[in-house]
């Protein structure tokens, strides 16, 4: 999911700021949207199913009036897409209201589930955040510093949250750090992000990072930072830098787009080919291509052409419909690759889906040998924390070793990056490599636990 929120004393029209905001993460979930605004009395909300660009006219957001806004677009990994798990979420507490955004997974969603049905609540979704707003809101006391220091060390799991009140937002990381929330400044406000790509957008000024374990408070006169939660360490998720954060944003000082290059090198250097031609899997392939090519002096080419008007193939629920997907998406100009010794780069190998028509669409162009170089270690665990990368079964890494996978591609050599790389290139000590059979930074729930509630 992807997380916007602006407070700005001299505007009323801030929930345009936030639409165009909404754009920019886009692609950090595509189901559905909504944004909440206030004027200093009243909070409205707007939601809506689908893509930002359909989901609200000109009057709607006209209607949305007022000096701050918290904007949200999701993708699901816990709850069903429906309109009733659109965020922001509504709730009412002591205080008055709050809208609520929610970016990750919570982990001990049992848990909470039960404390939520003990206060006598029946939930009216199947989302963790619902579970979160209402523990928060119903454990309400005296403010939201003292309430969420509280309340959220109950939360085991991915979290960046963000409120919206009737006079003011309050941002939270959890104390592991898994999803990223940085500040910013503009005009005379401030601004709460999942990605600086959308402080580009807007003309926002980063400031910082929240740190694991930070709230920050922002109101008319300014804001406040205060650690509220211990810190657990700082495991970013490591697939934010590999696929999923867009290459122009900056994560902790580091423009993704230069990691992922970089990842490249890396993998030139750990498993170099002699070869005529790096081609990439656009776009999420192409800067690891571009740094593997340069490193092993092979001329890059763009071989893939991508279909502008198709969504993220992953997105798709059926096997079926995600192969098919595929074929809509990318098309290969075949006389550069016939008769050539042909590298391929992607950024990931999840269920392998695209990875083998992507082989079988090369091979049908007439190339002399295919190898396949992939810019992250192999995927063998699932995710808890808000990525929606499979179950363990459905993981091409967790049945197969690297030759079955070669064998299973058909390619002349597979090579994957290493996790020593990988965090060589993120720069960070501990970021989360728990989908790449790192330890998970949690306790995971059980079995029956995932069934029943994710
Ligand atoms: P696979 O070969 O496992 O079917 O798909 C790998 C491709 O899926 C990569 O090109 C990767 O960029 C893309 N992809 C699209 N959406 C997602 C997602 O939500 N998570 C991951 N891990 N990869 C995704
Ligand atoms: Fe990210 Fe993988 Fe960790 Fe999930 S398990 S937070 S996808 S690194
Ligand atoms: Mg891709």
């Amino acid at each position: 999911c992807g997380i916007f929120g602006i407070l700005c004393p001299s505007r009323k029209d801030v929930a345009k700021h936030t639409y165009f905001a909404l754009y920019s993460l886009q692609h950090r979930g595509q189901e559905s949207c909504g944004i909440a605004a206030t004027d200093g009395t009243s909070l409205m909300i707007q939601r809506s199913m689908g893509l930002v660009s359909s989901a609200f006219s000109e009057r709607e957001l006209q209607e949305l009036y007022g000096y701050a806004a918290l904007g949200h677009v999701r993708y699901s990994t816990t709850g069903r897409p429906s309109i009733e798990n659109a965020q922001p979420l509504k709730m009412r507490y002591k205080g008055g209201t709050f809208a609520l955004a929610h970016n990750g997974n919570i982990v001990n969603i049992k848990e909470l589930r039960e404390q939520v049905y003990s206060l006598g609540i029946s939930p009216y979704t199947s989302s963790d955040t619902e579970l979160m707003g209402h523990l928060i809101a119903r454990n309400f006391q005296d403010d939201f510093k003292t309430t969420l220091a509280n309340v959220c060390k109950g939360f085991i799991g991915a979290y960046s949250l963000v409120f919206l009140t009737e006079e003011e937002i309050y941002a939270v990381r959890d104390p592991w750090g898994f999803r990223p929330l940085c500040m910013g400044s503009y005009e005379d406000g401030f601004v709460v992000s999942s990605e600086t790509c959308a402080f580009d957008i807007i003309g926002a000024k980063f400031i910082r990072e929240i740190s694991p374990g930070e709230m920050v408070r922002i109101h008319r006169n300014g804001y406040e930072v205060d650690q509220i939660l211990e810190p657990q360490g700082n495991f970013l998720c490591s697939f934010e830098y590999i696929y999923f954060a867009r290459p122009d944003s900056v994560v902790m000082g580091k423009r993704l787009y230069e990691v992922r290059k970089r990842f490249g090198e890396l993998l030139a250097e750990e498993s170099p080919v002699d070869a005529d031609i790096v081609v990439s899997v656009p776009d999420s392939g192409t800067p690891a291509a571009i740094g593997f090519a340069q490193r092993c002096k092979i001329p890059f080419n763009e071989v893939f052409i991508k279909n502008r008007y198709v969504g993220r193939t992953f997105i798709q629920p059926t096997k079926e419909l995600r192969e098919r997907g595929v074929r809509l998406k990318l098309n290969p100009i075949s006389e550069l690759v016939r008769g050539k010794r042909v590298v391929v780069v992607d950024d990931s190998i999840v269920r392998g889906t695209t990875s083998k028509e992507i082989v079988k669409m090369l091979w049908e162009c007439e190339p002399k040998e295919i190898h396949f170089r992939v810019s992250s270690p192999m995927v063998s665990h699932p995710c808890f924390y808000g990525i929606d990368t499979a179950s363990r079964g459905e993981l091409l890494a967790s049945k197969m070793d690297i030759e079955q996978i070669r064998e299973f591609l058909g390619v002349n050599s597979l090579a994957y990056l290493s996790r020593k790389s990988t965090i060589e290139a993120i720069g960070i000590e501990y970021p989360c490599l728990a989908c790449f059979g790192a330890d998970y930074p949690t306790y995971i729930p059980s079995e029956e636990v995932r069934e029943k509630y994710a």
